[in-house]
């Protein structure tokens, strides 16, 4: 039996918004051909994953000896690009997701948002970017989402951001490019489990790896996304929904999906998730969950897990759960894992009871329907 995930009184701590240093005004362009309310209307009908977009876009410029400027809020819209622009040859790109969320009463917030500010500069530092200060960052997402409030979607639905930085400089040479521009755009998404916690199933992927010791494994860059893909289509043409990873040095031990994190749950309620060395990307999702398990009196430890271990602690039921998690999917329990060898169920293949504690546990304090001891739900500045 699991202790129940709050059982500490704490008090709620909201964090406040420092005023901003920069002295950087957004200036606010209104869309003036937004998506007539009807249509809007019937898209949120049937919302997917990253297909639908908000009227605007945040924009804003980084410039050599000028610093970042030009900050905007504008109609969403095509960039202007040369061909020789960086980032299309040698791929100076990272990114970041995050969700917007509706409360019963109208409040939007999101969660833990300076978590997403604080990795994207780790990001932009591994890939010779420049640094964007946390609180740009911050008010170009909250300015957006002020402009766009109405695609902020009710219920279980979400607004997904996607601030993302890449090298607009039209040069070839191999070098930092001295010019960047940051964008954030918005899309509407449904729920991501339509009809239940249906388990995904797993392809784990013997021949190619994701990242190795001293790459781009921590950054969240869309190169390390590129280099999956192939893998994916792999796991698609097995059947399976996801790719797992092997570390590149002994193909030996389990880092994580191509964009979640893994963890393991055993038979005696203890949970096991691959530690960060640099290769694996540091999800908020699993650093939220590693807390979450800890304070419900779960042992919780980070460990080398190795793909042999997986197999045999399924074979003989020590291993009870597995389950990945995001941003995105938020936590999806693994019910079956293939491999060039076979395949196995994990426990009885369906997403498992811890797997479903915990993810309420993180859906509850993400929608507003228990107390945030945590202080992680930030409410939108609107104004
Ligand atoms: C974004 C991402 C994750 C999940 O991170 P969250 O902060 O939980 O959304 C995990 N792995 C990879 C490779 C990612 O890009």
């Amino acid at each position: 039996m699991l202790a129940p995930i709050f059982t500490r009184q704490m008090a709620a701590v909201p964090v406040a918004r420092g005023k901003a240093e920069h002295d950087m005004q957004f200036e606010i362009t209104p869309n003036t051909a937004p998506l007539p309310e009807d249509q809007r209307i019937e898209a949120f009908k049937a919302l997917g994953f990253g297909t639908l977009f908000t009227d605007h876009m945040a924009v804003v410029r980084w410039t050599e000896g000028k610093g970042w400027h030009s900050a905007q809020i504008t109609a969403r819209a095509p960039f202007a690009l040369d061909p020789a622009a960086s980032v299309l040859h040698y791929a100076q790109e990272i990114f970041e997701g995050m969700k917007a969320y509706r409360h019963e009463g109208g409040r939007v917030v999101l969660f833990r948002p300076e978590e997403n500010a604080r990795r994207f500069n780790e990001s932009a530092r591994r890939m010779a970017m420049p640094q964007l200060p946390e609180e740009v960052f911050l008010e170009a997402v909250d300015k957006l989402i002020a402009q766009d409030l109405k695609w902020v979607p009710e219920g279980e639905g979400s607004l997904y951001l996607r601030p993302f930085m890449f090298a607009s400089e039209a040069f070839l040479g191999v070098r930092p490019a001295k010019e960047y521009i940051f964008c954030v755009i918005a899309s509407p998404v449904g729920p991501y489990f339509k009809g239940g916690a249906k388990a995904v199933t797993i392809w784990t992927s013997q021949g190619y790896t994701r990242a190795a010791a001293g790459g781009t494994g921590a950054a969240k860059c869309g190169g390390n996304y590129a280099a999956s893909l192939i893998a994916q289509a792999e796991a698609a043409a097995h059947g399976c929904d996801q790719v797992a990873f092997l570390d590149a040095r002994e193909n030996r031990w389990i880092e994580e999906l191509g964009g979640m994190n893994v963890f393991f749950v055993f038979k005696d309620g203890s949970i096991i998730t691959p530690p960060l060395q640099g290769t694996i990307l540091p999800g908020i999702t699993r650093k939220s969950l590693l807390q979450l398990a800890q304070d419900a009196g779960i042992t919780i430890t980070e460990r080398l897990y190795s793909f042999d271990e997986w197999k045999a602690d399924a074979a003989s039921g020590n291993l009870a759960e597995a389950f990945a998690c995001g941003t995105a999917a938020v936590v999806a329990g693994i019910g079956k894992v293939k491999h060039t060898g076979g395949e196995f169920l994990v426990g009885d293949g369906q997403t498992g009871p811890v797997t479903l504690r915990l993810r309420e546990a993180l859906v509850g304090l993400q929608r507003g329907q228990t107390n945030d001891p945590y202080g992680w739900v930030r409410p939108v500045e609107l104004a």
